[in-house]
């Protein structure tokens, strides 16, 4: 069985071929500046790079050239010839509460929730419609961020503004990483020998987007981002929480203006705004050479993570496990030593040559002999949870 998981950007579209009767990638690549001059498409299959430097006018051309790639890496030799076509759709609204065989509906559907996501949910569209034209019979599955975290009670998703005004405009904690927060979890599960339906656990989505899930008997209670990504964690060049009044205040006085703060708030703020990189490596050396703005960002960054771990932990409840993923998860053993440094009394403990030893790196339980609680890293894989549900909709 050979599924594709497509990735649409408004002006991107980052692909992975899947072999489902292997559990393997056998292929994936990336189109990208699509729409510019400079756009570039590249896979990467058989330990060979493929590439072309072609100006890409739309996603149509993009998939093209895709499938040409394809076609001379020996993977693929025609959409046609597909199992399935899975597509990540970061926002489903209340409308989907699991993932969709595509039909006409469910693309009205998307299309009814394109104010909640404008520029990612556009940017699938394109790539839905573009990839059902040229794959004939071959069924398209669209799988959400979302959907994982629609199991919140409603006093977990509810902003406490006025009840009807939030109802109206569909006004809530939606969450977002559900894909991931779902294959770690599950994977954890597995690892720990624990049937899902009973894992409790806190799931770290550290990467530049990032985001934590409290999970209670397999199922997401509460997460750190809401009707966008913007809220919950110190991000890349996202604020994460913050006090709705500093925008007022910043607006009426500190020269910002209102259609600014977007931008100010989504890629201007969160690590970057504070230190000047958002990449967790170059904050790593600013602090060696003593660059205070760089410990800051890496203090607060931590001190958010820890707030929430204390938070989640009461409550989920009695805890199996808290779970560090995404590239900052997965790579940084100085973040995942400040996070979990004097958490001993909820029964948090890591062995820090375990923390460090970079030989390893698959799923991995990081505890000491003091633990009662397993730390663990589990590298996410987003696109085979996206091909593992489009399979679901095939076999059916
Ligand atoms: P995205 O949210 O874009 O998918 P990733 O999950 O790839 O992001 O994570 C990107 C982040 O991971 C960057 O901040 C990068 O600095 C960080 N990262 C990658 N490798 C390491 C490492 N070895 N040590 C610390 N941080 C790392």
């Amino acid at each position: 069985m050979k599924i594709l998981v497509l990735n649409s950007g408004s002006s991107s579209i980052k692909f992975q071929l899947f072999l489902m009767d292997e559990n393997k990638s056998i292929a994936s690549g990336l189109i990208e500046q699509i729409g510019q001059d400079n756009s570039h498409a590249i896979l990467k299959a058989n330990g060979e790079v493929y590439e072309r430097f072609v100006p890409i006018k739309d996603h149509n051309i993009g998939l093209e050239i895709m499938n040409e790639l394809f076609r001379e890496s020996g993977t693929l030799h025609d959409l046609k010839d597909l199992d399935g076509i899975g597509h990540r759709i970061v926002h489903g609204g209340e409308t989907f509460k699991s993932s969709a065989l595509v039909n006409d509906d469910v693309i009205k559907k998307i299309e009814n929730n394109i104010a909640l996501a404008p520029l990612h949910n556009l940017g699938h569209l394109a790539g839905i419609k573009t990839a059902m034209k040229s794959s004939g019979d071959v069924p398209h599955v669209v799988v959400f961020d979302t959907v994982f975290h629609q199991t919140m009670p409603e006093y977990a998703y509810r902003y406490a503004i006025p009840y009807e005004i939030s109802k109206k405009n569909h006004v809530r904690r939606y969450g977002f990483h559900g894909t991931s927060h779902n294959y770690v979890s599950q994977e954890a599960a597995k690892f720990l020998n624990i049937p899902y339906e009973k894992l409790n656990a806190i799931t770290l989505h550290l990467g530049n987007g990032a985001s934590v899930c409290a999970i209670k008997n397999g199922k997401s209670v509460d997460t750190s981002m809401g009707l966008s990504p913007l809220e919950g964690l110190i991000m890349g060049t996202r604020s994460g929480d913050i006090d709705p009044a500093v925008l007022t205040y910043l607006i009426s006085c500190g020269g910002l203006k209102a259609e600014d703060m977007d931008d100010f708030l989504n890629k201007k703020s969160g690590l970057f705004g504070i230190c000047g990189t958002n990449d967790m490596r170059n904050i790593e050396e600013k602090i060696a050479q003593n660059d205070e703005l760089a410990k800051l960002a890496f203090e607060m960054f931590c001190y958010r993570i820890k707030k929430y771990i204390g938070a989640y932990y009461a409550v989920v409840g009695k805890l199996d496990a808290i779970i560090f993923t995404g590239g900052i998860g997965e790579n940084d053993q100085g973040m995942r030593e400040k996070v979990c440094n004097g958490l001993k009394h909820f029964g948090i403990s890591i062995d820090n040559s375990l923390n460090k030893d970079r030989s390893n790196r698959g799923n991995r339980c990081l505890d000491d002999n003091n633990a009662t609680i397993k730390t663990l890293v589990i590298p996410t894989n987003e696109e085979l949870m996206i091909a593992t549900e489009t399979l679901k909709f095939i076999k059916k």
